[in-house]
C-alpha cells in the first residue's frame, strides 16, 4: 500500500526506552508528535520520563508540554494499537528485534511504518519478520539523540520509496538531517567510515610509532572538535568494540587493534569508567582532555582520512549512498569540519592512493586497497582542487608567466618557481614572472592567500649566476636590480593578500630571501637555507635591509658571512619558518596555514600588512638602497669577478680558507 503522508502522522510508539528510546520519544513530543514510549519494565520508563525532563531543561525548553505528549507503557500491544509510526530501540539483537517487528506487524494499524533504529543488524532481516516488508525502514539516529542532528534513513531489500520519502520527510519534521542509504549494508554509513578512520589510528598505538596525544592533536589540527581517542572516550570504547564485531559477523574485513581488545578487557571503557585512552575524574564525569596542540605536526592526519575516503569510495560504487550524503553524515553524526570527499579533493585523489598504497603495502590490510573508483578518478584527471574536479567542482585557473607558473586552487593562488633543472634560480624571467603572477592574485578578490613555491628539488637555488656574470658594469647591475628585482620585491612586500613560502629542498641566496620577505613560511624538513652570496664576492642585500625584523644580528650575520647551510629546524629557530614539518606534511601544513588566515577579514589582513611593511619601510628603503649600491659595486670588484667565476667554474674562490 502506498505510505501515508507526513500530515497523516500523529502518533509515534517508540518501544525501548533506553538511551536511545528516550532521545527519540523526547524529539518527538518536542515537535507535536504523540508519542507512546513502551518498556518490559516500569522502571526504565520512570528513568526516561526524568532524563528527558533533565534533557528539557538543559535544552531551555519548558519540560511540560512536552512530557504531556508522551505516554508511558509496558503493554507494548497497546502502544501499538493505533500507532501511525513505531521506532524500535531495543538491545541489539537480532532474534529480539524479529520478534519486536513481529509483534508490531500483528497489533499495528496496516497504514503504520515499522522503523528500526538498529545500529548494526540488517534492516532486511526485521522486514522478513513481518508482511509489510515495504514499510519497514531504518531510521539510524546518534547519541544524543537530542544534540545530534543525523539520522540515517536505510531501505532494506523491499522498502518501497514512499516509505523512504516519509521518512526523509519525518526526520526533517523534527529537526533532524537525513541521508538516505540505499541498501542495507553493515554498518551502514556512519559506522563503515567511523571503522575506516579510528582503525587507521588504532593501528598506530599497537605499533608504537604514534601515541593517542600526537594522533589526537593531528586530527583537531585539521579544524575537528576532538581527535578520535577523545571521541573514542567520549562515546564508548566497549560501544565502538560491538560495532567492530558486529562488521566483521557481517563479513566485513575488520581488524580490531590490540590496544582495543586490552582496554576492552580490563573494562576501560573511556569517560563513562573513568579511564580509557585518557583519565577522567570519575566515572561518568567529563573533562575536555587536555591535548598539547604543539604535537600536531607529529602525525599525517591524512592517512586517517585516506582510510575512511576508500571506506566512502566503497560506499558510492556500489550505489549505497551519494557523495552529499557521505559528507553531510560525518559533518552532522561525527562533527567533521568538512566530509571526507571534501578533505580528498583538498588534498588530492592521487595522494590519497599514495598514502593508500603505502599503508596497504605496510599492512597488507584490504581496507587500505585503494578502491577502483579512486582510480578510475586519477585516469580522468578528476584530482581535486588541483584540477577544478574531483569528487565535486571547484574554481580552477592556470596561466604561465614565463618560467613561473600560476595556479588558483579554490581560496588559494599558487605560485610555483618552475626551472627545476637550473634549481629555479631566479633569473630576469623568475622574477618578471613571479611579479606578474603576484599582481594576478592580487586582481582576484576570491583569493585569500597566495602559496609560493618551487618545482623539483629546491625551493630556488638563488640568483641566476650566468646570467650575473654577464653584467658588464654597476649601471648594467643597477638597471637591472632597479627595473627587475626591486619591482618584484616591492610587489611581494605589498601583496594584500598573506604570503606563504612552502620550502621543500633548497632555498639559498634569492631563495632564502624570498622565505624572509613571505608573511609566513613553512618547510620540509630535508630543507636547507643559506645565504652564500659573500662566498661569490658579492651580498644578499634583501637579507641586510630585511632581515633584522624577523632574525637577529647574530644570526643573520652568520648565514651572511659564512655561506653555511641550515636545516629546516634551525631555520625555523632562528624565526625564519613559521613550521618545519616532515615534508609529505609540508603542502598541507602551508595550505592549512592558508585556511587558519582565512578566519581573518581579508581587509584586516590587509591593514595589519599595510601596518606592518610601515614599520619596516624606513629601513627597507634606506638599507635596500644602500645594500643594491653595494651589490652593484661589489659585483664588478675583483673579488666580484673572480667570485662570480670561481662559483661557475665549480672551483674554490681564493679567499677562502
Ligand atoms: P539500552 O540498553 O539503553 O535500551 C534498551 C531498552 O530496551 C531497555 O530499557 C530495555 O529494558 C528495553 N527492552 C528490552 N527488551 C524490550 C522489549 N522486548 N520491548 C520493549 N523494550 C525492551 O539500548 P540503547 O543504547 O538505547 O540501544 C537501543 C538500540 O539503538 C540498539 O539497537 C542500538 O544498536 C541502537 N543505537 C544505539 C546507540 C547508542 O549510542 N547507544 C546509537 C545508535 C543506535
Amino acid at each position: 500500500m502506498a505510505a501515508p503522508s507526513l500530515e497523516d502522522i500523529e502518533t509515534v510508539t517508540v518501544i525501548g526506552a533506553g538511551s536511545m528510546g528516550h532521545g527519540i520519544a523526547q524529539v518527538f513530543a518536542m515537535h507535536r508528535y504523540d508519542v507512546t514510549l513502551v518498556d518490559i519494565e516500569e522502571e526504565p520508563l520512570s528513568t526516561a520520563l526524568e532524563n528527558i525532563e533533565q534533557s528539557l531543561e538543559r535544552l531551555g525548553e519548558e519540560p511540560g508540554p512536552v512530557l504531556d505528549r508522551i505516554t508511558t507503557t509496558t503493554d507494548r500491544n497497546s502502544g501499538l494499537s493505533d500507532t501511525d509510526l513505531m521506532v524500535e530501540a531495543t538491545p541489539e539483537d537480532i532474534d529480539l528485534k524479529r520478534d519486536v517487528f513481529a509483534a508490531a506487524d500483528e497489533a499495528a494499524p496496516e497504514h503504520a511504518i515499522l522503523a528500526t533504529n538498529t545500529s548494526t543488524l540488517p534492516v532486511t532481516e526485521m522486514a522478513d519478520a513481518t508482511d509489510r516488508p515495504e514499510q519497514v525502514v531504518g531510521m539510524h539516529f546518534s547519541n544524543p539523540v537530542p544534540l545530534i542532528d543525523l539520522v540515517e534513513v536505510i531501505s532494506g531489500e523491499q522498502t518501497s520509496d514512499s516509505v523512504i520519502e516519509l521518512t526523509v520527510a519525518l526526520s526533517e519534521d523534527v529537526g533532524k538531517t537525513p541521508v538516505i542509504l540505499e541498501k542495507d549494508v553493515p554498518g551502514f554509513l556512519l559506522n563503515r567510515i567511523n571503522y575506516a578512520f579510528w582503525s587507521e589510528g588504532l593501528r598506530h598505538l599497537d605499533d608504537g610509532r604514534h601515541d593517542a596525544e600526537a594522533i589526537d592533536a593531528s586530527i583537531r589540527r585539521l579544524g575537528f572538535p576532538m581527535g578520535p581517542f577523545e571521541v573514542l572516550d567520549f562515546a564508548g570504547i566497549d560501544v565502538f568494540y560491538m560495532v567492530c564485531q558486529a562488521l566483521q559477523d557481517r563479513d566485513v574485513p575488520v581488524v580490531i587493534s590490540e590496544t582495543h581488545e586490552n582496554l576492552v578487557e580490563a573494562d576501560a571503557y573511556g569517560m563513562k569508567t573513568g579511564e580509557g585512552f585518557y583519565d577522567y575524574p570519575s566515572p561518568g564525569e567529563y573533562a575536555r582532555v587536555d591535548i598539547p596542540r604543539e604535537r600536531r605536526h607529529e602525525y599525517n592526519p591524512y592517512q586517517m582520512i585516506a582510510s575512511a575516503v576508500n571506506a566512502a569510495a566503497w560506499l558510492l560504487d556500489n550505489d549505497v549512498t551519494t557523495m552529499e550524503d557521505v559528507d553531510t553524515a560525518m559533518r552532522t553524526g561525527m562533527s567533521w569540519p568538512r566530509g571526507p570527499l571534501e578533505f580528498a579533493d583538498e588534498y588530492g585523489i592521487d595522494r590519497i592512493i599514495e598514502l593508500l598504497e603505502r599503508l596497504h603495502e605496510e599492512t597488507g590490510r584490504e581496507q587500505y586497497d585503494p578502491h577502483p573508483l579512486l582510480e578510475r578518478m586519477v585516469e580522468q584527471g578528476r584530482l581535486g582542487w588541483k584540477t577544478g574536479e574531483g569528487f565535486y567542482e571547484y574554481d580552477h585557473e592556470t596561466t604561465s608567466f614565463g618560467s613561473v607558473e600560476y595556479e588558483r586552487r579554490e581560496f588559494v593562488a599558487r605560485i610555483v618557481l618552475d626551472r627545476p633543472d637550473k634549481l629555479n634560480a631566479m633569473d630576469e624571467s623568475a622574477w618578471r614572472g613571479l611579479r606578474a603572477a603576484l599582481e594576478q592574485a592580487r586582481g582576484d578578490d576570491d583569493i585569500r592567500a597566495t602559496i609560493v613555491e618551487g618545482s623539483g628539488r629546491a625551493f630556488s637555488a638563488g640568483d641566476d649566476i650566468p646570467e650575473m656574470a654577464g653584467w658588464e658594469s654597476s649601471d648594467e647591475c643597477q638597471e637591472y636590480l632597479d627595473e627587475v628585482l626591486l619591482p618584484a620585491i616591492k610587489a611581494f612586500r605589498a601583496h594584500p593578500k598573506p604570503t606563504i613560502a612552502l620550502v621543500d629542498g633548497i632555498a639559498t641566496g634569492a631563495g632564502c630571501e624570498l622565505v624572509l620577505l613571505s608573511d609566513l613560511a613553512v618547510a620540509g624538513d630535508g630543507s636547507r637555507f643559506g645565504q652564500p652570496e659573500g662566498t661569490i664576492g658579492a651580498l644578499p642585500p634583501i637579507w641586510l635591509a630585511h632581515g633584522t625584523t624577523s632574525v637577529g644580528k647574530k644570526k643573520l650575520l652568520e648565514l651572511a658571512t659564512t655561506g653555511d647551510l641550515f636545516t629546516a629546524t634551525e631555520a625555523h629557530e632562528m624565526g625564519l619558518l613559521n613550521y618545519a614539518v616532515d615534508s609529505e606534511q609540508a603542502p598541507d601544513v602551508a595550505r592549512e596555514l592558508a585556511r587558519s588566515t582565512t578566519a581573518s577579514a581579508p581587509g584586516s589582513i590587509e591593514s595589519i600588512k599595510t601596518i606592518w611593511n610601515g614599520v619596516e619601510d624606513d629601513l627597507v628603503d634606506d638599507w635596500l638602497a644602500t645594500a643594491t649600491d653595494e651589490l652593484a659595486e661589489r659585483l664588478m670588484s675583483d673579488e666580484g669577478r673572480h667570485g662570480l667565476e670561481a662559483f661557475i667554474e665549480d672551483e674554490t674562490p681564493r679567499w677562502e680558507r
